[in-house]
């Protein structure tokens, strides 16, 4: 299979209002024609007005969860459907904010994935060890779980990419080593490839944890990494600019 593009994502989390779509102009500004696939996952309070801006641009919009449902009586919850309609074309499940602050399972997770599927958006799926996990020596084992048991079957390499991100290197500064982040990509590699085949190999594999565009380059020369889940940096157009750069340039 050939190797899919390569795709810089950036999760805005819990920032940004109307002002901040004009980061989007400068990002579109800036790469007119980019060389790796771009996207940017807004709060839902931004996706339509982002996906309008985005129209005919080089930028993918995704929100940055959903529901297992389609609708109900589910109190401010957003469902994938509505994320399609509002025009996203990805979602992120599974993000560790999400799976820490709201309690989320690998099932659920997992079934939040089929939502996403179902409503025609490709998943985001995170998964990653805590800090205390790396440090018992269960960082494999943990990411082998995670992975199992948040993928559904039907996952392809055209419907699904999966975000490695250690949690303790989440917005703090800290980014492991070339030699962690390989490891745990080689094997999240050989996971996928042994439960899907050929879309396992295909499967984009991003790498997520403080990345700037200071670090980038070295962490996209690395085999099997196909590309960065961003937060901070990914906030303003000059800084996510230095890592798609970096991005095009690997
Ligand atoms: C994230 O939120 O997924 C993330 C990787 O954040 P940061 O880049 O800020 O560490």
């Amino acid at each position: 299979m050939t190797r899919p593009r390569k795709l810089a994502a950036g999760n805005w989390k819990m920032n940004g209002t109307g002002a901040a779509l004009a980061e989007v102009q400068a990002l579109l500004a800036a790469h007119p024609a980019p060389g790796c696939d771009i996207l940017l996952c807004p709060p839902a309070t931004l996706v339509h007005r982002m996906a309008q801006a985005a129209q005919d641009g080089a930028l993918a919009v995704g929100g940055q969860d959903c529901h297992t449902g389609v609708t109900g009586a589910h109190t401010g919850d957003v469902s994938a459907a509505m994320l399609a309609e509002a025009g996203a074309s990805h979602v992120i499940t599974g993000h560790s904010e999400r799976r820490t602050d709201h309690g989320e399972t690998d099932a659920m997770v997992r079934a939040k994935t089929e939502a996403a599927l179902d409503a025609g958006l490709i998943a985001v799926v995170c998964i990653g060890e805590t800090l205390a996990q790396r440090e018992a020596g269960e960082t494999l084992a943990v990411c082998k779980t995670q992975l199992a048991g948040s993928l559904p079957d039907r996952c392809t390499a055209a419907n699904t990419v999966v975000a490695y991100e250690p949690v303790w290197a989440i917005g703090t500064g800290k980014v492991p080593t070339l030699d962690q982040i390989g490891e745990v990509h080689g094997f999240l590699r050989a996971e996928l490839v042994a439960r899907f085949g050929p879309e396992g190999a295909g499967m984009r594999l991003l790498y997520g944890g403080s990345v700037k565009a200071s670090n980038a380059a070295e962490i996209f020369a690395l085999p099997d990494v196909d590309g960065a889940l961003v937060g901070g940096a990914s906030l303003k157009a000059a800084d996510f600019s230095g890592i798609i750069a970096a991005l095009e340039a690997s």
